[in-house]
């Protein structure tokens, strides 16, 4: 038992308290005396306990671990945290998208995959999803889209009618669609998905030659997933069975791992491209661009704090390194603000400050300073230029860059010769799934549609399948007809 006078408890400020069980009262039976300093000390902290949930990817869990280069793409890449032989601490955080802070880790839904490299040339964060697409792929778009996954203005419920809704409105959703109703779309584990960066960003090496990238971390655990009636009884069972699981692994000495593979494609395809290269609703297939190895990610630590280590780390893909840029995605364009801001709102303007966030293996020289909870500033001179021997920019010889023209434009990115909503969905259901795979699609469209959507609704879903593929549309409108009479 601990000697409690070698470990007394203290306020916040490091005075002994005198007591954990009693406040202090006028005589045994009150009133309560507002001088009892640490009672109201105790009271006024835990009111403030919670930063804000993230509006997307509540529900999450972490761990942190290494990456390390096993292949040379030194001829694609000037990043150091890329060269050949190069380890690198990485933290990681897994979540789902739509769900609140304590909803089930196996509902439906895709899985955030968020990297965080300590390089030696500042942090570089990925923050791909366990999906190679997306549903939107204009940032315009994306509220609207979160909203009609969430909840309703009136009853505060999540709406079924309201996804269908927008998905029918919304054809280029059709791709991810299909991959959200399909297996992957619900994973056994965090440890049994692939990761993807989804967006294409621009490599330069070190001669300044430019290239399109999109990264795949395979897992080396192989995929695994739940049918719908197993996942619907495990978010009953074990509401967190992904970060158990996760936890539970890595304590246990078994690190998950994934290997990263790339598409490369040189900077002068992308123009003539059969797909538009950067609509974020659409892969590259391997056929046009295989993949190269790059290195393995092993996940060996778990978190000393759940907290200060996974809810107050903050990933944003504006975090880019020397040798890696982003890219004509409007989405990714997008996220280049939305991230850092939504940090700015939840966890504070000096979010960067925290641990977790801070570059760990490269030198901080930013003339930031002040603001709420800032508990380290940069010294004189605090401005720029100077002659006081302040930090100077230095213009890099290749910055990541590219052709533009045109006047300004509210509309479609440009379409390429095979461009559609549908097409990329069709070759997954008919070429990528197999019997079995395709019979579970049909049986998780139509559960879901049968799920509160209105006629409405429903006839125009029947008409998105049937885009995708007429086969598997006569099959989910027989499922649903089926279901309503049954
Ligand atoms: P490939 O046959 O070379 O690749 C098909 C890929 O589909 C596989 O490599 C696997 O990706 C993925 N896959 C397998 N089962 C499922 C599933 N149940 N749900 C979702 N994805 C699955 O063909 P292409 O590259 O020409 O692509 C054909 C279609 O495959 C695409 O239209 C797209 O829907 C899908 N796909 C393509 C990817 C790509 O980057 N090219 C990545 C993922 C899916 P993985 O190896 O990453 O596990």
């Amino acid at each position: 038992m601990t000697d409690k006078t070698d470990n007394p408890t203290t306020t916040n400020a490091g005075i002994r308290v005198e007591s954990d069980e009693y406040s202090l009262t006028v005589g045994r039976d009150g009133p309560i005396l507002l001088q009892d300093h640490y009672l109201l000390e105790k009271m006024a902290q835990f009111n403030r306990e919670r930063v804000p949930e993230r509006v997307v990817h509540a529900k999450g869990g972490g761990a942190f671990g290494e990456f390390e280069v096993t292949a040379d793409v030194s001829d694609y890449t000037c990043a150091a945290v890329f060269q050949p032989g190069c380890k690198t601490e990485v933290l990681a955080r897994f979540s789902t998208v739509a769900g609140e802070l304590g909803s089930p880790d196996t509902w439906r839904d895709p899985r955030g995959f968020a990297l965080k490299f300590y390089t030696t040339e500042g942090n570089y964060d990925m923050v791909g999803n366990n999906t190679p697409i997306f549903f939107v792929r204009d940032p315009i778009k994306f509220q609207d889209f979160i909203s009609s996954q969430k909840r309703r203005a009136d009853t505060h419920l999540r709406d079924h009618d309201m996804q269908w809704d927008f998905w029918t409105l919304s054809p280029e959703s059709a791709h991810q669609v299909t991959w959200l109703m399909g297996d992957r779309g619900l994973p056994k584990s965090w440890r049994h998905m692939n990761g993807y960066s989804s967006h294409t960003y621009m490599w330069i090496n070190g001669e300044g030659k430019r290239f399109w990238v999109k990264y795949h971390f395979k897992t080396d655990q192989g995929i695994e997933f739940y049918t719908q009636q197993d996942g619907d009884k495990m978010a009953s069972i074990d509401t967190d069975i992904h970060i158990r699981d996760l936890y539970e692994h890595i304590a246990d000495g078994d690190y998950p791992s994934w290997s990263l593979q790339v598409q490369i494609m040189p900077y002068e395809d992308a123009r003539d491209y059969r797909f538009n290269p950067f609509d974020l609703t659409k892969v590259w297939p391997h056929g046009d661009y295989p993949l190269m190895d790059v290195g393995k990610l092993t996940l060996n630590r778990n978190p000393d704090n759940y907290h200060t280590d996974i809810e107050l780390a903050a990933f944003e893909p504006s975090n880019l390194v020397p040798g890696i840029g982003p890219s004509p995605d409007k989405m990714l364009l997008g996220r280049l603000f939305s991230y850092p801001d939504t940090h700015r709102y939840r966890i504070g303007p000096n979010y960067m400050d925290l641990p977790v966030n801070r570059p760990k293996n490269a030198a901080r020289h930013s003339y930031s300073k002040d603001g709420p909870m800032r508990y380290q500033n940069p010294g004189d001179p605090v401005y720029a230029p100077n002659s006081y021997g302040g930090p100077s920019a230095q213009t890099p010889d290749f910055i990541a860059a590219w052709d533009v023209d045109g006047d300004m434009a509210r509309a479609a990115a440009s379409l390429h010769a095979e461009d559609d909503d549908f097409g990329q969905a069709g070759t997954l259901v008919r070429d990528v799934l197999d019997d079995a795979a395709r019979q579970r699609l049909v049986d998780n469209i139509a559960g879901h549609l049968l799920n509160g959507v209105s006629e409405k609704v429903l006839q125009r879903a029947f008409d998105y399948w049937r885009q995708v593929d007429p086969g598997l549309g006569d099959r989910v409108e027989r499922a649903v007809r089926d279901g309503q009479t049954g």
